[in-house]
């Protein structure tokens, strides 16, 4: 197309959009055979009991659309699994909206919430989407700085962030990219401020049963004063190992719910309905599922961290999610965009640049983001690629 035609056709608020760093770092895995520690999926098989109640659901015709919010059984079970794990009470007619993955659920939220000029505050580093979310919006960002090593945020710069423009906080805990949990202390600060400033807090809480150490996952939809000042977004592609099933849940007060139906169903009608139904028998799977699941996380963060850190990456060691944030400093890069090109083509180990997850990029220059939710010989052969390539730190 001529420059002026692509111009003309261009809407203003997509200029600035490239694409996803961390989808573009998978498709440059593939093309040079790397090991993709890069893209958050798992490359080792879904339950068996998911595949055959998906297989069941499409052979018993589970074919057509599905309520646009969410079909009952599936919003039941939604609601029987929060009251068991969180002492949360939802009503799955009116507070539970079933969307087409965490993603739809994040960008029709904030679509069903703000209009154009509210401010939305997010934590930096942030899951890319968030940025594009807000920009779709036409909702001015804010950050807060997360600072390495621990990635604690400092009260002030939380404060000083709020204004009576604010209409939303986005938090993600467990963290992407850090692995950051945050803690009942920071999320009362955040509260506090949504209270004092009459906004909603967005919670990304994919990551909840991906915890380590000890660390608890708190719902800012539990704290005093938040059950109606929260949506809370989720989805069974992390806890259940089905990223691809594009199945998640908005959960809010009914005003608030009422209008995320109406935007997700403009925009998508409905998620997959036969993978709704094997949505209620991972909903349904006991709590010996989820304790596995973090054991074998922590496993796999084990092998990671070690290998890098034998190689002489440094690193704070995540207690959620399945990423790592690791700096190559003293091994004499100081660019991710080099180094994540260097690992990609030279050593064959994919991992997403830092700096994409940054606004202000130059705070993300230092880091290059690992992800371990893959089998435990993937992991191995990444060790052994590294290794080979940086050798031992310990013999240095
Ligand atoms: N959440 C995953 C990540 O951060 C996958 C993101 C995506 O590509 N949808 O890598």
């Amino acid at each position: 197309m001529q420059p002026e035609r692509s111009e003309r056709f261009r809407a203003a608020r997509t200029a600035h959009f490239t694409e996803s760093v961390i989808r573009e770092t998978t498709r440059l895995a593939l093309r040079h055979g790397a090991v993709n520690l890069a893209q958050g999926f798992p490359d080792f098989p879904a339950p068996q009991a998911l595949k055959d109640a998906a297989a069941r659901a499409i052979a018993d015709d589970f074919n057509q659309y599905a309520i646009t919010w969410g079909a009952k059984p599936l919003r039941d079970a939604i609601a029987a699994k929060y009251l068991r794990h969180y002492g949360l009470e939802l009503d799955p007619e009116r507070e539970i909206t079933v969307v087409c993955g965490s993603t739809e659920g994040m960008i029709a939220s904030l679509l069903a919430t703000t209009n154009p000029d509210d401010e939305v505050v997010m934590f930096e580093p942030f899951y890319e989407n968030y940025g594009p979310d807000a920009d779709l919006c036409s909702a001015p960002r804010r950050y807060v700085t997360l600072h390495p090593p621990d990635w604690s945020f400092d009260p002030a710069e939380l404060r000083a962030a709020f204004s009576p423009r604010t209409k939303a906080i986005v938090v993600n805990s467990p963290h992407n990219p850090t692995g950051k949990v945050f803690s009942r202390e920071e999320l009362v600060q955040i509260a506090a401020l949504c209270q004092e400033f009459d906004a909603l807090c967005l919670t990304d809480e994919i990551y909840e049963h991906i915890l380590y150490d000890g660390a608890v996952h708190v719902p800012m939809m539990t704290l005093p004063g938040m059950r109606d000042r929260t949506v809370l977004v989720n989805s069974m592609s992390k806890t259940y190992s089905v990223t691809g099933w594009r199945v998640g849940w908005v959960l809010a007060a009914p005003e608030i719910s009422s209008s995320v139906r109406k935007v997700h169903d403009f925009l998508t009608v409905g998620a997959a309905a036969p993978l709704q139904q094997a949505g209620v028998a991972a909903l349904s799977l006991p709590d010996a599922y989820y304790q596995e699941l973090a054991g074998h996380y922590q496993r796999r963060r084990g092998l990671l961290t070690a290998a890098l850190e034998r190689c002489g990456f440094s690193l704070n060691r995540p207690r959620g999610a399945y990423y790592v944030m690791a700096s190559a400093d003293s091994l004499g890069y100081s660019d991710d965009l080099l180094l994540s090109s260097h690992l990609i083509e030279k050593i064959g180990v994919a991992a997403v640049p830092g700096s994409s997850f940054f606004h202000r990029k130059n705070l993300g220059r230092r880091f290059i983001r690992f992800c371990f939710c893959k089998k435990y010989e993937t992991l191995e052969q990444a060790g052994r690629l590294l290794n080979e390539a940086f050798g031992d730190a310990r013999n240095a």
